[in-house]
């Protein structure tokens, strides 16, 4: 797919306030700093149009994009801030849980984890619920550059082995990197697809 138009349409806090459920919709999460905005930026071939924030917990609100004028793509506070109060993280888990809930577009969620990195409790426990509530997803592992081939291997390898712990099927997984753009063809392309199938 080629991306010719990508608009920033707004930002929302709940559901209700978001753009009409009228096109498929693909929704980013992830934890803070995990190459979100650079990931988004790089699909879209935009330098700006998501927000590369050095600051954790910047991306507060459901930001919405529409793409070709024929599907959004969102961008979703991240989770598991640290350095958030409870009370705030709270807020954020209840923005998401909403969202997830009630968004009755949503064709699939692509949950960013990076890839130099062991599979963390708060990824598998967030992946789980999305089982639970039999919400679509995808894994992307993100930053793959700054892996050798063979540790990449290693790190998909072991992430596959613990979601297999508790998953009879693994979701899909894409391989990615803002910085040479790997991945962004199947990526995109996965979402062409799903597209077809609901469009
Ligand atoms: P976000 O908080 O998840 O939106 O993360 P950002 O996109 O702001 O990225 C966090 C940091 O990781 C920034 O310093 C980026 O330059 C860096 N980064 C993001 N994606 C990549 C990538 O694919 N490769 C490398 N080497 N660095 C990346």
């Amino acid at each position: 797919m080629r991306i010719t138009e990508a608009t920033f349409l707004k930002s929302s806090v709940n559901p209700n306030d978001c753009p009409a459920p009228d096109k498929p919709e693909y929704a980013f999460i992830g934890r803070s700093n995990v190459g979100k905005s650079s990931l988004l930026n790089m699909l879209c071939e935009r330098k700006k149009l998501a927000k590369i924030s050095g600051t954790p917990g910047k991306t507060r609100l459901i930001n919405h994009f529409l793409i070709n004028q024929s599907w959004y793509m969102v961008d979703l506070p991240g989770y598991g801030y640290a350095k958030l109060s409870k009370t705030e993280r709270d807020k954020f888990e209840k923005i998401i849980q909403n969202y997830l809930k009630e968004r009755t577009n949503l064709a699939n969620l692509f949950v960013l984890v990076d890839s130099r990195h062991a599979p963390m409790k708060a990824d598998l426990e967030f992946m789980q619920k999305l089982g639970l509530k039999n919400i679509p997803f995808s894994i992307v592992f993100t930053k793959t550059d700054k892996l050798k081939p063979v540790q990449l291997e290693h790190n998909d390898l072991g992430y596959r082995q613990k979601l297999l712990e508790e998953w009879e099927e693994l979701p899909p997984l894409f391989y990615t990197s803002a910085t040479n753009r790997q991945g962004r063809e199947n990526l995109l392309q996965y979402i062409e697809s799903v597209n077809k199938r609901l469009l």
